[in-house]
């Protein structure tokens, strides 16, 4: 097989050695000679798997007692409506941190479920940085910011300090750098970015926080009914848990979150040095924000774009184009790409602007 480097934005690269093992327990899982797809997700084997994916998720982020972890479907987006639906109370008021599409879809969902204050935005400026400096209410029943947004390619490098719940969506940058995960009350991710394959969501929920709406609550949508039913209330989405957990291990078994995080801060400096200093290409947000995931850029002499484009394909790259917002090329360059990829992209850039200047 051809080794094609990966930026993909979501789904997106799994390590190889996860996809294999995988691919196995697709036909033999745990020696039952039963596959992962056909096993009740309430035999001895499913659950041992799901506590494991818990635990993982536990020490990577280092929560402390007290808090709870989910496997849930409906995608990071049904979390848009969730975290309101279970923490914004009828006379409340919920704050968010406008910083791109996903948290302007989240203060969307929060909307339809009662009051929200927008404490801080960037949209003025097209979310190419992170606000910051604003104040925070303290009455409101929660805050919730987006810690890294996957198609402007910006990212908040410091979280707001704040004595009210905060609610953080960190779909595109989850283990990809160390955080206290007990600053935090809720912090939901979709598994497709950083995770794993589509189709499952982790939410760890500080179980103290929950409880306090007087809304009569659908049971598919009450975090307290999946922490009590310990993610099975219905049949959860295995596969996605399962491959997820494997991610957890490998990242465990490569130097955890500390080791993780010091190769993405290399291979973010390496690919945005060579956007300052390439001359066909510039970067597209303020430079404090960028992000250390999704690298966005745009070429200088956008007409050429189709030129780059067929060296990219011939050094096989695989995934850059930027999203239609932003336009250009955004490289997403996840736990699971290899630096070596990184290097691809820059030598096709080397490449591109011999050719054209
Ligand atoms: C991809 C993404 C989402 C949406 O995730 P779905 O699982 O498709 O609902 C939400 N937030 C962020 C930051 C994302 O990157």
């Amino acid at each position: 097989m051809t080794k094609v480097h990966n930026f993909s934005a979501g789904p997106a690269i799994l390590p190889a050695e996860v996809l294999q093992q995988a691919s196995e327990a697709c036909i033999n899982f745990d020696n039952l000679n039963l596959s992962i797809l056909e096993i009740s997700h309430r035999s001895k084997n499913c659950i041992a798997m799901v506590d494991e994916a818990k635990d993982l998720v536990k020490e990577l982020l280092g929560f402390k007692d007290g808090y709870q972890i989910l496997f849930l479907g409906g995608g990071a987006s049904m979390q848009f409506a969730m975290a309101p639906y279970n923490l914004l109370r009828t006379e409340g008021t919920a704050g968010y941190v406008n910083t791109g599409a996903w948290a302007t879809k989240a203060l969307k969902e929060a909307n339809k479920i009662g009051k929200t204050l927008v404490v801080a935005s960037s949209e003025d400026k097209n979310f190419n940085y992170i606000p910051k400096g604003y104040e925070i209410p303290t009455d409101l029943d929660y805050l919730h910011i987006t810690s890294n947004n996957t198609i402007f390619g910006t990212q908040m490098k410091h979280f707001p300090k704040t004595s009210i719940p905060l609610v953080s969506d960190m779909s595109s940058d989850i283990f990809s750098r160390k955080i206290d995960g007990n600053d935090f009350s809720i912090i939901y991710a979709g598994a497709q970015k950083n995770m794993g394959p589509a189709g499952a969501t982790m939410v760890a929920i500080r179980e103290a926080d929950l409880g306090k709406t007087s809304r009569k609550m659908l049971s598919m949508l009450d975090y307290q009914v999946h922490i009590k039913a310990e993610s099975m209330y219905n049949t959860p989405p295995v596969f996605p848990i399962y491959v997820s957990m494997l991610t957890m291990r490998w990242l465990k078994k490569n130097g955890g979150i500390e080791a993780m995080e010091k190769l993405n801060q290399l291979k973010a400096d390496t690919l945005y040095a060579e956007i300052d200093r390439n001359s066909m290409f510039k970067g597209t947000t303020a430079v404090e924000d960028r992000s250390n995931m999704n690298v966005t850029f745009v070429m200088n002499k956008p007409e050429l774009e189709a030129e780059f484009d067929k060296l990219s394909k011939v050094a096989n790259l695989s995934g850059l184009k930027g999203h239609r917002d932003v336009g250009g090329y955004r490289a997403s360059i996840y736990n699971a790409l290899p630096l070596e990829s990184v290097n691809a992209l820059i030598e096709v850039m080397q490449e591109f602007e011999k050719k054209s200047s």
